[in-house]
């Protein structure tokens, strides 16, 4: 196959040697550094069976994916941030011979087992000749372990290039466009498109570290053309827009506003195109399938939705007896499946959980169920494990009642749930974070105030007022701990 890098090769094919890859902080590397610092890491692992990386939101967890996807040795991507009990599962799982990380880390007692390799950004060594296979594991990433216990998906190499190629098809990505980047680094959303992506391109990455509005508008503003964010930075950034004409001046210039790992509410999307012109593009993606949908740069933005299959992904929704949906209705509830060169070969030591993901003819079972629109544009109205509600014999999706919900002023966050109910199987729970908590919106005003804008039977039934809502480092809501305490 083609190099993952072309743009690493001795000779560049794309983009020149001394254009900036990777920058975070005060320390960056040109093409022509990463490959010198990612060969050297490289030489010190060939041959290693796979090996941990301490993603740090550093310039060495770069590199240390990079050297092993050139050594041709899968990286397994750590989140610092994992206590000791997730960390050891991981590591019990995954079996690296060694850990990848930054000098500077400490690491904790978990690895201690591990050899340590410190990542060295100014060692030079030379790439590797690419001799890697199309199927061979490149990572193996563990998903959010927001539905249960997390797992660990093993993506080969041909995954990682068709996504990566599809994207650039569907968002016109080239090797001029320069990423702000905010996110962390051990899962697909920060890893694969937020410092693979750029890197297949030869475009370049400048990191935040931590994100803040403040930083993504000064980056936007001095030549970076595009963002990826998850929906609670976009929060934050709608929650500042008001306040910041440096920031609504950010967005207005910047060529590309991407949000996934989970759905954009319509509210917070509307505020910032109404603040700065500017429509946010959700894409839509997993551990599994690395990305299926998006809304492409080329097509119409809309709150809402994750826009249209992928080139090469093949989509369908089914109904719970496995048959197809073929309406494109916007009304139609199915599960998503998906079969295309961007899936993942198995879950690592779970035969049952691959059989069990697989339909007999190839299709990836996601767990989301949506609706498409007459132009095809998939919309998601939640999971079928948390999000879909079964009450007085409608199928409801959490997803359109948060957004409902979110509207209403007295809401800052929402989250909507079943809960077991005598008459109708299951009752709508709407979980609030009060924007004035002297003051919480009573279920009446919530009610009616859905019921004013979706049908009568969406509205919540109990209201529960909550502090905050349970969210992971992505800023996922963990409905989990919410309905088990
Ligand atoms: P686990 O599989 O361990 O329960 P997880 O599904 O959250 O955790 P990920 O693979 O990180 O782990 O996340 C994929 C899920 O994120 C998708 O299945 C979908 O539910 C959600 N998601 C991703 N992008 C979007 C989006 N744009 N809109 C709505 N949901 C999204
Ligand atoms: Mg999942």
């Amino acid at each position: 196959m083609s190099s993952l890098f072309p743009a690493l090769s001795p000779a560049p094919a794309g983009a020149p040697g001394d254009r900036l890859a990777l920058r975070f902080g005060a320390r960056s590397l040109t093409y022509t550094e990463l490959a010198a610092a990612a060969g050297a890491t490289a030489g010190r692992i060939e041959g290693a069976g796979r090996v941990a990386v301490w993603a740090a939101p550093a310039l060495e967890t770069a590199v240390a994916v990079v050297a092993a996807l050139l050594a041709d040795v899968p990286a397994v991507p750590l989140n610092p941030k994992s206590g000791d009990k997730e960390l050891a599962h991981i590591l019990s799982d995954s079996g690296p011979s060694l850990v990848l990380a930054p000098p500077d880390a400490e690491l904790p007692a978990a690895l201690a087992a591990l050899a340590r390799v410190d990542v060295d950004v100014r060692a030079a060594g030379p790439v590797p000749e690419d001799r890697a296979g199309d199927g061979d594991p490149a990572l193996v990433v563990y998903t959010s372990g927001t539905t249960g216990p997390p797992k660990g998906a093993v993506v080969p190499r041909r995954a990682l290039a068709a996504t990566l190629d599809a994207l650039a098809d569907a968002w016109q990505w080239t090797g001029d466009d320069v990423l702000v980047h905010g996110l962390p680094l051990f899962h697909v959303h920060g890893l694969v498109l937020g410092v693979l992506g750029p890197l297949r391109r030869g475009g370049s990455v400048r990191h935040l570290g931590r994100f803040s509005p403040e930083g993504a508008a000064r980056e936007l503003n001095d030549g970076a053309t595009m963002l990826f964010g998850v929906p609670t930075m976009y929060h934050r950034i709608a929650e500042s827009l008001p306040g910041d004409p440096e920031l609504a001046k950010a967005l207005a210039g910047a060529r590309l506003l991407v949000s996934g790992s989970a759905a954009l509410p319509v509210h917070d999307h509307e505020r910032i195109a109404a603040a700065t012109g500017r429509r946010v593009i959700e894409r839509y993606g997993m551990t599994e399938t690395l990305m299926n949908t998006s809304v492409r740069a080329d097509g119409e933005p809309r709150a809402g939705t994750v826009g249209v299959p992928l080139p090469g992904v093949e989509l369908r929704l089914v109904e719970e007896d496995g048959s197809p949906i073929e309406e494109l209705d916007g009304e139609s509830v199915g599960e998503i499946q998906v079969r295309g060169p961007n899936l993942f070969t198995e879950y690592l030591n779970r035969p049952d959980a691959t059989a069990a993901a697989f339909t007999p003819d190839g299709f990836f079972r996601t767990g989301d169920m949506a609706v498409r629109d007459p132009d095809g544009y998939v919309r998601i109205v939640g999971r079928k494990a948390t999000d879909l509600i079964k009450s007085g014999g409608y199928k409801i999706g959490a997803g359109e009642i948060e957004n409902a919900l979110l509207e209403h002023p007295g809401v800052r966050e929402a989250a909507v749930t079943g809960e077991p109910d005598p008459d109708l199987g299951e009752r709508i729970v709407a979980w609030v974070v009060p924007s004035d908590p002297a003051a919480p919106p009573a279920l009446e005003a919530l009610a009616d105030h859905v019921a004013g804008r979706l049908a009568p039977h969406k509205r919540p039934r109990v209201v529960r007022h909550v502090d905050a809502l349970p969210r992971n480092e992505m800023g996922k809501i963990m409905k989990r701990a919410l309905t088990h305490g």
